[in-house]
């Protein structure tokens, strides 16, 4: 992101140069732009259809944050289509509380109903519980694994509850990118093919597809947006996130950015093209199960989140 003397092409004063576009935005220009762009995604993979009811998963950062919003404004009015924000507490002290403050003011600010769901009732652990009971460094700096497992599994149950056709993810384009790399540095390819709009788990009622509408919006353009817009959210960082892999693929794009303009954009573009072409050779591993302990889809016998339940025993 720069800010540069140029006009943006309506005459007014640019906030915003897009490098890899030549081309500066006003305020104004940028939002509609920003708009254009998650409606072009949502038509593109057919995200959101009529009859759809989603669970838009709120954490009450930028990202989920912008998501609500825009979804809020792009289908607030439209007949047949229905959602609600789904905010989980991981039970994270200092830190969780205020970032579910800023979920629960946005969503009455926008008059959307929420509900939040807590790692304590459905686990009976919360994230600090699991980080005391943890000795090691070496796991302790996987918390992020339990974490991510248990809110994927929450998320999926509570939305299927709450009759919800589909699941929206504040991923965004920096995501998608890091993701995409980071699938290939890993050698991940069966992850690797559940990446993109509308990612491919195995098809069954128990599952609530997700979906990524602002997959191809960067990170730089939804702070301007949220600014833009005075949505609220919570910016700090969680103090569990730890130096990880994805941080370090990260800044390695981040960099790559800044030299040659669009590198982001063009990971995530690279794949689009690429994902139908292998889809058309391999089928991703997995087939449908059931859960032996707790009846959930999964791909093996016991679900990942009960068997990191049963690793929290030992
Ligand atoms: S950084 Fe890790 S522990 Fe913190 S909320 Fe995210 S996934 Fe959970
Ligand atoms: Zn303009
Ligand atoms: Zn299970």
């Amino acid at each position: 992101m720069s800010v540069i003397n140029k006009k943006c092409e309506c005459g007014k004063n640019s906030i915003y140069y897009k490098s890899y576009e030549g081309r500066a935005y006003c305020k104004r220009c940028l939002a509609r732009q920003i708009e254009m762009n998650v409606k072009k995604t949502l038509r593109k993979d057919g995200l959101i259809k009529k009859g759809d009811k989603i669970a838009v998963a709120v954490s009450g950062g930028k990202d989920s944050c912008f998501l609500l919003y825009i979804i809020n404004k792009i289908f607030r009015n439209v007949k047949g289509i229905d959602f609600f924000a789904l905010c989980i507490d991981e039970g994270i002290k200092g830190y969780r509380k205020k970032s579910l403050d800023a979920a629960k003011k946005l969503c009455k600010m926008l008059d959307v109903k929420y509900y939040v769901v807590k790692f304590d009732d459905a686990f009976n652990y919360t994230i600090d519980k699991i980080m005391k009971r943890i000795s090691d460094e070496k796991s302790r700096q996987k918390i992020c694994t339990y974490c991510g497992v248990f809110k994927r599994y929450l998320i999926n149950k509570e939305a299927r509850k709450l009759n919800a056709t589909k699941v929206a993810v504040g991923h965004n384009l920096d995501d998608e990118a890091e993701s995409v790399l980071m699938n290939i540095l890993r050698g991940d390819f069966n992850r690797f093919l559940r990446l993109g709009a509308s990612p491919i788990l195995i098809e069954d009622k128990k599952f609530v597809q997700r979906i990524k509408p602002i997959r191809n919006v960067s990170s730089d353009e939804i702070i301007l947006y949220n600014k833009i817009n005075k949505i609220p959210f919570y910016y700090q960082r969680c103090p569990y996130s730890y130096d990880n892999v994805r941080r370090d693929v990260k800044n390695i794009i981040d960099k790559l950015e800044k030299k040659y303009p669009g590198t982001k954009y063009q990971i995530v573009r690279f794949y689009d093209k690429l994902k139908p072409i292998l889809l058309k050779r391999v089928k991703p591993n997995g087939k449908m199960k059931y859960c032996k302990i707790c009846k959930e889809p999964t791909s093996r016998d016991i679900c990942e989140a009960c068997e990191l339940l049963e690793k929290l025993k030992n």
